[in-house]
This record gives structure tokens, C-alpha cells and sequence, in this order.
């Protein structure tokens, strides 16, 4: 299960728990049974009055169970090894579903055993309420429970006390050894709150003091290049547009330069849906730069996103003398020696490329802004590489995000980063309309694509795999397979092409390129075009197997329609099987990224959103960053006023701190990463 130290045992916490301390008499369990229609769980303690073991192809033990107020008879199903283990005259307590099973005309009221043992005769029976552990096919919660319960008192004399004092004193927190007995063994229901609260506060106070020391550290420095910008510049970026900017990307531009402006640097994640006009606001970042006579890097997560922001951003900046260099790997050597040349002598004063842009042979001459597209694509280690480059100063750095997070999840996922949203689209969008069709129907989607390429659009067919693989639970359709297939069958005598991750770069190129030059009609794809890509004529996007998707992936999908004059459609398929389509029609009612994340967030665990696979609180944290946000924003609060008196923890009374940000993986991540 992953649990491989003592630590990790004691951080497997219940998820629920079963409360085992008022067993019933037999004659109310009966009762109950015979007017419900589902089994009901329930315990007792009661005699034995007699016991049959059968041998049948499965080992069967029933036991005649009686107490004062009547009898039940219990079985164990497939249990070998109880015989003769259970004799008359003994005192049992037994945990089962209850139901009444109706034969020949008769009924029985049947507790069907998962739990029992055997009381003394005279002991009193106290209950207790029973931990539920998240379990595994190997793994039951029995064994989890049997082992955790067995070494509970071992474990807990490894926990330290990391909270000052004057915080557990102040938040009425529990100690942290009672805390961690009390979720695993809690006396009353009512002990389970206060453990997890005070679990969560330590977890949440750590992640906020990694947060503050880093931001504390940042400023410290002091090293990045001041970047004073001329008002008339952007005035004049905006004058070469055919559009105005929009009120929201004004407001992210003056952030941005804001943050450049200042002698340490600045760390800054972008949010703005998609066609939200990201691409501009870099863009105003960089001539801001380039008016500075430094460089900007540009780094984008594939070569069709790259190639795409070169051929934007080339002739917007081209006019104010910034040159662009684009860097792939899928360049060949002479070519890419140039490039690096020019990105060294300074020539370039922006480079854009894909993870290429990493590689040792690349050096900028005065490296001062690095901007990530996509931000959540690449892993901490690529963006921290990126900011190395800049090899005197410690570049500005643009995290761009079309992944609309909750505020509650980016303030504690991202706590050290600031924040910058675009809220609001470029004018003149026509709402894309969206529908969930079952598989079965999927020949009159192919006949609507047929209808709109006949009108002169063109469509994305997305489907999850490469090529369908023979094990189970295998997407039903891939790219490849389907492309083959509709090209005969449904969409013959269409222009149909495939595009995948696992064609060679240049094929990939050459792909993408006929789509936006119009000579292919239907585009058949895996995510791939999830980021970014843009073809205005495309006004169709059709996701096969769309309930293994994310609400925020779909939603990044249907981004890739709606971005021309003609009205747009996006048709999510679903198996006819799936209950999932309920999850699917939220995408029909609304296009507003930031509800679609929240709804996503609110239906999956806040951890595994999709596309943020990456560490940071959120994945392997106890709270709830929805629920539990009020804890975290008490947290912050103190962990900010630690700080900000003792910015690197130095004080007596604030080094055990540092080992409460040491040993929270989350909040660990966030210093390393930083
Ligand atoms: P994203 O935020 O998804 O990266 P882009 O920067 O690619 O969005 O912009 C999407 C489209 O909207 C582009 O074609 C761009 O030229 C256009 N656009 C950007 N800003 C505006 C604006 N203020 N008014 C009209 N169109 C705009
Ligand atoms: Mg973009």
C-alpha cells in the first residue's frame, strides 16, 4: 500500500468508523429486518444455542443466537477453520448485515457475520467505535486495523510535539500524541473532531510557514534585474492589435510590471481560461524586458504549442526590435547551433522552445524573465532548471495556467506563489454548445461532423489511447484504430489525418500544419490538442470515451472550438453503461472555467485533479482544501506573523519549526522546489 514506514502506518487514517458500543436485542434487530428492503448492519451480544457446520462446496457455519428478548440465527459464509470453534453456551458478540430470507413461504431473519468474538461470561461488554482504513484487494481494513491497533502505542511514541505552545494554547488545539490516538482510536464520535482538526492545523501551519519562508527568502535576495517599463511602449503594443485588450488583461499587465519592477523576483501564476488572451499579457512582459535590454525565455510544454507562440508573438514584437529564436529538439544540429548563438550573444532577445530550452547548450546573455505556459505540464525540477539560466540575476518568473483552480486550492497549492486572474473573455465569443450523446448514437455525431464540414468547418475527434491495447479496461476506442476505421466507414471521403504524442516531432508538425492550413478536415487526436492549440475554422470537437476525463480537462478540450465566427459544437460520447453522464452535464451548462473546477473539485478528492499530478499540499495532505479552508487561512495567519519576525526561523523558540516544515512532504516540496 505504500506504507512503508512506522510514520506512514500512523498517517493511514481512518476514513470512517463504525460505532460499536450499543448492541440491540435480537428481537428489535428481527424486527427492523422484516420492514426493511435492503440488509442492515447491526451488532449484538448474545447466547449460543446451537451451532451446524455444513461442508458444502463453500465451508457454512449456522449458529442459533438467543437472548432475553428472542433469537436470530447468524452465519458465517466461507469461513474454514470456525469449526467447532463456536459451541453451545457461549457468549458471543457478532457485527453482520441483517436481512430476511423468504423460502418456501417461510421467513428467517439471517445475520450474515463479519465480525465476532467471543466474550467471557461475566465481563461487561464495552464497545467501542471501529476505525474504517482506506483498504486495497490485499489489504483488508481488518488487517490494517488488527496492526495498527496492535502497535498504536509504539507509533505514538515517536510523535513529537511541533506546535509552539502558544498556538496549541491559543487555537484550543489537542496535543498531537491525543490527536493521533484519537483518530485511529477515539473513545466518543465526538473525539474524531478535535483530532482531525488538529492533525490538519499542523499539516496546513506547515505548508504556510514554507510558504512565508520562501516569499521571506525571495525578498531577501534581492538580486533580480529592476525592470522599469515606458507607459508609451504598451500603449503602443495595444495600438498594433486589430482588438482592444481587455479590461482583465490590463489589470494582469500593470501586476506583472508592477512585480518587474522590483529588485527581487517576482513569482507569479497566471490564471486565465482558455482564449482568455494569455498569450498578449507574456507578450507585454517581454517587450517590458526587452525595453530593459534583457532577454525572455518562453517555455511551452510540446512543439506544436511553442511553434505556435513563435509564429504569434514574432510579428507582434518583431516591430519593436525583439528578435525570437525558437529552440526545439527536433531541429537539426546546425540550426540549433545558430539558435543557441544568437540566445548567447544576445541577438535573441526572446527565446521560445520546449523543454530544449534546458539544455546546457543554451546560455543567455542576460536572462531576466522566464515565462511557463502551461505551467502544471512541467514537473518543479523544469521550472526551477528554467529559472537557473538567468546566470547573475534570478530571472522573473510567469507561471501561465489555463487550468482555472479554486482560490482555496491555489492558495494553498501554490501559497508561494502571487496570484493574477483574467477574469473575463476577449468580446464577440459565440457560447459553444455542448451535448452528452451515448456510444450508441455515435454514427449521427459522425453524420454532424460530416454536415459542418460540408459548410466548410473543420472538426477534432478526440480518443484517449494511441491503439487499443487487449487488457481490460482499455479505452474502447483509440486514435489510431478509430482514424482507420472512419475513413472507410462513417467519415468516407473526408479529408481524415491522425495526431498523437507518439509520432515523431516533425510527423506531429506536419499534422498540425495541414489542419491549419484547412487541408484536412477531421482531426483525429489524443489530448495533444488539449493546450493551447488554435484553429479558428475548427468548430467541432467531438471526445470519445469523455467519461475518463476530468470536468477541467473537458473543458480545456472544448476550449479548442469557439475561437472563430462560426458557431461551435462540442459533443461529449459516453458509454450507454456509464451513470457517469450525470458528471458530464455540468459541461452543458456552463463554459465558466472556474465553476467547472470547482464542481471537479467538489466531486473528486481535491488531490487528483486532472492534469495536477504534481507535489504540493493537495496530494498527500489529511484536510479537505475546500472544507477545511478557514483552518488553513488561521494557519497562514500565524505562520505569516512567525515570520515575518524571524524570517529564516532562527530564534530558540522557533528552530522546532523548521522541523515541522522538514518532515511535511508538502511543505518540504515547496522549499526544494523554490
Ligand atoms: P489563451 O489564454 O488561451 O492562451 P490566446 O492568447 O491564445 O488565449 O488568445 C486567444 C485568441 O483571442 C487569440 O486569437 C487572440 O488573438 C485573441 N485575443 C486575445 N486578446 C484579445 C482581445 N482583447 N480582444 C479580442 N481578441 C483577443
Ligand atoms: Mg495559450
Amino acid at each position: 500500500m505504500g506504507l512503508s514506514t512506522p510514520r506512514d502506518l500512523l498517517a493511514h487514517i481512518p476514513r470512517d468508523y463504525k460505532d460499536w458500543r450499543e448492541p440491540r436485542p435480537l428481537a428489535a434487530i428481527a424486527a427492523d429486518a422484516l420492514s426493511s428492503l435492503e440488509p442492515t448492519e447491526e451488532i449484538a451480544v448474545a447466547h449460543v444455542t446451537s451451532v451446524r457446520d455444513v461442508r458444502a462446496r463453500i465451508a457454512i457455519t449456522n449458529v442459533e443466537l438467543r437472548d432475553e428478548s428472542g433469537s436470530l440465527r447468524a452465519v458465517w459464509y466461507g469461513r474454514r477453520g470456525l469449526d467447532g470453534k463456536i459451541r453451545p453456551g457461549m457468549r458471543l458478540f457478532v457485527h453482520g448485515r441483517v436481512s430476511a430470507k423468504r423460502r418456501r413461504g417461510a421467513v428467517t431473519i439471517e445475520l450474515n457475520v463479519m465480525h465476532h468474538r467471543v466474550l467471557d461470561e461475566d465481563a461487561a461488554f464495552t464497545g467501542e467505535i471501529v476505525p474504517v482504513y482506506p483498504a486495497t484487494k490485499d489489504v483488508s481494513t481488518r488487517t490494517l486495523r488488527s496492526i495498527i491497533s496492535r502497535n498504536l502505542t509504539r507509533l505514538l511514541e515517536d510523535v513529537e510535539e511541533r506546535l509552539p505552545d502558544e498556538i496549541v494554547r491559543t487555537h484550543r488545539l489537542i496535543t498531537a500524541r491525543k490527536a493521533w490516538h484519537d483518530i485511529h482510536v477515539p473513545k466518543l464520535p465526538s473525539d474524531v473532531g478535535p483530532a482531525r482538526r488538529r492533525i490538519i492545523y499542523e499539516e496546513f501551519f506547515a505548508i504556510a510557514l514554507a510558504a512565508a519562508l520562501v516569499r521571506a527568502e525571495r525578498k531577501r535576495e534581492g538580486n533580480a534585474i529592476s525592470i522599469e517599463t515606458a507607459p508609451e511602449l504598451l500603449a503602443r503594443l495595444e495600438e498594433s492589435l486589430p482588438f482592444r485588450l481587455t479590461g482583465a488583461q490590463h489589470n494582469v499587465i500593470a501586476q506583472i510590471l508592477a512585480d518587474m519592477r522590483e529588485p527581487h523576483a517576482m513569482n507569479r501564476l497566471l490564471q486565465g481560461d482558455v482564449g482568455s488572451g494569455k498569450t498578449l499579457v507574456a507578450a507585454a512582459a517581454i517587450l517590458a524586458a526587452a525595453s530593459s535590454g534583457v532577454q525572455s525565455a518562453l517555455m511551452a510544454p510540446t512543439e506544436i504549442l511553442a511553434a505556435q507562440h513563435a509564429q504569434k508573438l514574432a510579428p507582434l514584437l518583431l516591430p519593436f526590435g525583439v528578435t525570437v529564436e525558437a529552440v526545439f529538439g527536433s531541429l537539426s544540429a546546425p540550426a540549433r547551433r545558430t539558435a543557441n548563438d544568437r540566445i548567447a550573444s544576445g541577438e535573441a532577445l526572446l527565446a521560445v522552445g520546449t523543454h530544449a530550452l534546458l539544455t546546457e547548450s543554451v546560455e543567455f546573455k542576460r536572462l531576466g524573465l522566464a515565462i511557463i505556459d502551461e505551467q502544471h505540464r512541467f514537473g518543479v525540477e523544469h521550472r526551477a532548471a528554467l529559472r537557473a539560466k538567468g546566470s547573475d540575476a534570478i530571472p522573473h518568473t510567469l507561471h501561465m495556467t489555463a487550468t482555472p483552480i479554486p482560490r482555496t486550492l491555489a492558495q494553498t497549492r501554490y501559497a508561494d506563489l502571487d496570484l493574477s486572474v483574467i477574469d473575463e473573455l476577449p468580446p464577440g465569443r459565440t457560447p459553444i454548445a455542448t451535448y452528452v450523446i451515448r456510444e450508441s448514437r455515435k454514427p449521427v455525431v459522425y453524420e454532424f461532423v460530416r454536415k459542418n464540414v460540408a459548410r466548410g468547418q473543420q472538426a477534432y475527434v478526440v480518443a484517449p489511447a494511441i491503439e487499443a491495447s487487449g487488457y481490460e479496461n482499455a479505452p474502447r476506442v483509440a486514435a489510431v484504430d478509430e482514424a482507420k476505421r472512419v475513413s472507410r466507414e462513417d467519415l468516407a471521403g473526408l479529408r481524415v489525418d491522425v495526431l498523437h504524442g507518439r509520432m515523431p516531432p516533425r510527423e506531429k508538425d506536419a499534422a498540425m500544419a495541414r489542419f491549419t492550413r484547412g487541408e484536412t478536415d477531421v482531426l483525429i487526436a489524443t489530448t495533444v490538442v488539449e493546450v493551447g492549440v488554435d484553429v479558428p475554422n475548427a468548430s467541432v470537437m467531438v471526445v470519445l470515451d469523455a467519461h475518463r476525463y476530468g470536468l477541467a480537462q473537458l473543458h480545456q478540450l472544448r476550449g479548442r472550438v469557439g475561437r472563430g465566427i462560426a458557431r461551435s459544437f462540442c459533443v461529449l460520447v459516453a458509454p450507454d453503461d456509464v451513470a457517469e453522464t450525470r458528471r458530464l452535464e455540468i459541461l452543458t451548462q456552463t463554459e465558466d472555467g472556474f465553476r467547472i473546477a470547482e464542481e471537479d473539485l467538489r466531486l473528486r478528492k481535491a488531490g487528483d485533479m486532472a492534469g495536477t499530478q504534481q507535489a504540493g499540499a493537495g496530494s498527500g495532505t489529511f484536510g479537505d482544501l475546500v472544507q477545511d479552508f478557514s483552518v488553513y487561512l488561521d494557519a497562514k495567519r500565524e505562520a505569516d506573523r512567525i515570520v515575518a519576525g524571524d524570517p529564516s526561523l532562527e530564534r530558540p523558540e522557533n528552530r522546532a519549526l523548521r522541523g515541522l516544515v522538514e518532515t511535511m512532504p508538502a511543505a518540504r516540496a515547496m522549499l526544494i522546489s523554490s
